[in-house]
């Protein structure tokens, strides 16, 4: 690649190179492949808020709905001071070719709000919220464009954007959003849903390289919602989990973390930093623990020797400069666009295997189409019926990408992946026709 910097700063140029990538192998028309490199629309929305401390600021806002032409509009909303314009419109590109890969009825968007959350109180983001909410409201509904939680958003911001929509309304429209609270129309498992998918694909990656996942060795960069569950499910699953990170640095034991300490711990508010020198404490009966964690940096934790790695945090971490230190023999990609299309072609190379974010963290919107679905029906399953039918879906992508990697022509998987996706997207586009 020309300007891998470039790629590994904005994710949308990144997204497009994948898109290029993929072109050579995909049955699609030229004009219709140009076509799908443009998002629809981008709203961009100013957003006031009187702050707890009694002080007005003013926060900007994003909503961007990239290809409709499968379905409804589908998407998380992130809130993070590094949200940009350009990289809501690349996670909402990414959220097309996700939905089009599983094969679910929607077109893909994203949403996002520049802000710092941990400077924020719960009124402050409430407000913060309801103002969003008001501000895309126009673009937004449970059959136009239907937001998710992203990044540093849960169940309490989607009842907020709930309720702001349904008071315009004049009734309550559960099916504007997914990953609600259980009591408003939420389903079970939609939380655990994209880390139980990183988790069965994980399984699914290890089936076909005829590996066995006990006491394989895996670092998970991110132990955020993804992170953590992916963790919890695979170290049930007989994995030894080595490492994982969060911005105060990483966890590192080579015998295998005490997952379900470490979960206790960030749940109830605490950081990664703080739980390795408390293990210290805990562990060592005169200050000199055998086996205790030991603090790591981020970029230590990328370049563990690992079976596999888990990046399951933000875009662009594995770039050209650190993708000659990863010495995992296998990527599984939890986050957004963590690997840029320069280190993309080192690990295709060096045969290191990639599952695609698109495949990878697909089980959050395939539990939210599950969400809505249920809404539609006004009908409740219980979390057996959604897990069975996540793994169902998440397991025949796989299998289907697999299927087209294994013919031989694409390089790697996420290419595989997105001739897949580009394929059956350009196919919604040709039946339809171009209007008018
Ligand atoms: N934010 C999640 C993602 O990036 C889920 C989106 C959704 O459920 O609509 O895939």
């Amino acid at each position: 690649m020309e300007d891998s910097t470039m790629m590994a700063d904005d994710p949308f140029e990144n997204m497009l190179a994948q898109m290029d990538r993929a072109e050579e192998y995909a049955d699609v028309d030229h004009g219709v492949f140009e076509r799908l490199k443009h998002p629809e629309r981008t709203l961009k929305v100013t957003l006031p808020v009187e702050l707890e401390s009694g002080e007005v600021e003013v926060f900007e806002g994003f909503r961007c709905q990239f290809d409709g032409a499968r379905g409804p509009f589908k998407g998380g909303v992130r809130y993070h001071p590094t949200v940009s314009q350009r990289e809501v419109e690349a996670l909402a590109g990414w959220m097309t070719w996700k939905a089009a890969l599983v094969d679910l009825p929607y077109g893909g968007a994203k949403g996002g709000v520049i802000c710092e959350p941990k400077d924020l109180t719960e009124r402050d983001l409430e407000r913060l919220t309801r103002r969003y909410t008001e501000g895309i409201r126009r673009m937004i509904g449970p059959d136009i464009d239907v937001p998710a939680p992203d990044m540093n958003t849960n169940p309490q911001t989607m009842a907020w954007m709930m309720d702001t929509y349904s008071m315009y309304e004049g009734y309550t429209v559960p099916k504007v959003v997914t990953g609600k609270p259980l009591e408003i129309g939420g389903t079970p498992g939609r939380v655990e849903a994209t880390g139980r998918g990183v988790s069965l694909i994980t399984e699914k990656l290890f089936e076909y390289l005829e590996r066995d996942l006990t006491d394989a060795s895996i670092a998970i960069q991110g132990f955020g919602n993804v992170g953590s569950n992916a963790a919890r499910l695979l170290d049930e699953a007989g994995a030894r989990i080595v490492a994982t990170s969060d911005v105060t640095g990483a966890a590192y034991d080579p015998g295998g973390l005490d997952v379900a300490a470490l979960g206790a711990h960030v749940e109830a508010g605490g950081m990664i930093e703080e739980y390795v020198e408390g293990d210290v404490r805990a562990t060592g009966p005169d200050g000199a623990p055998e086996d205790a964690a030991e603090l790591v940096s981020n970029a230590e934790l990328l370049s563990l020797d690992v079976d596999v790695l888990i990046p399951a945090a933000v875009e662009g971490v594995i770039t050209a400069d650190n993708v000659d230190d990863v010495r995992a023999s296998a990527v599984v990609e939890a986050a957004n666009g963590p690997t840029t299309v320069a280190a993309d072609e080192v690990l295709t190379e060096r045969d290191v295997p990639v599952v695609p974010d698109i495949l990878a963290n697909a089980g959050g919107i395939i539990v939210s189409y599950l969400e809505w679905v249920q809404n539609s029906q006004e009908f409740s399953w219980p979390l057996e019926t959604v897990n069975v039918e996540l793994e169902r879906r998440i397991g025949s992508a796989f299998d289907e990408t697999i299927e087209r990697y294994d013919e031989g022509a694409v390089p790697d998987l996420r290419t595989a992946a997105y001739t897949l996706a580009l394929e059956r997207t350009a196919s919604a586009h040709e039946y339809r026709g171009l209007f008018p």
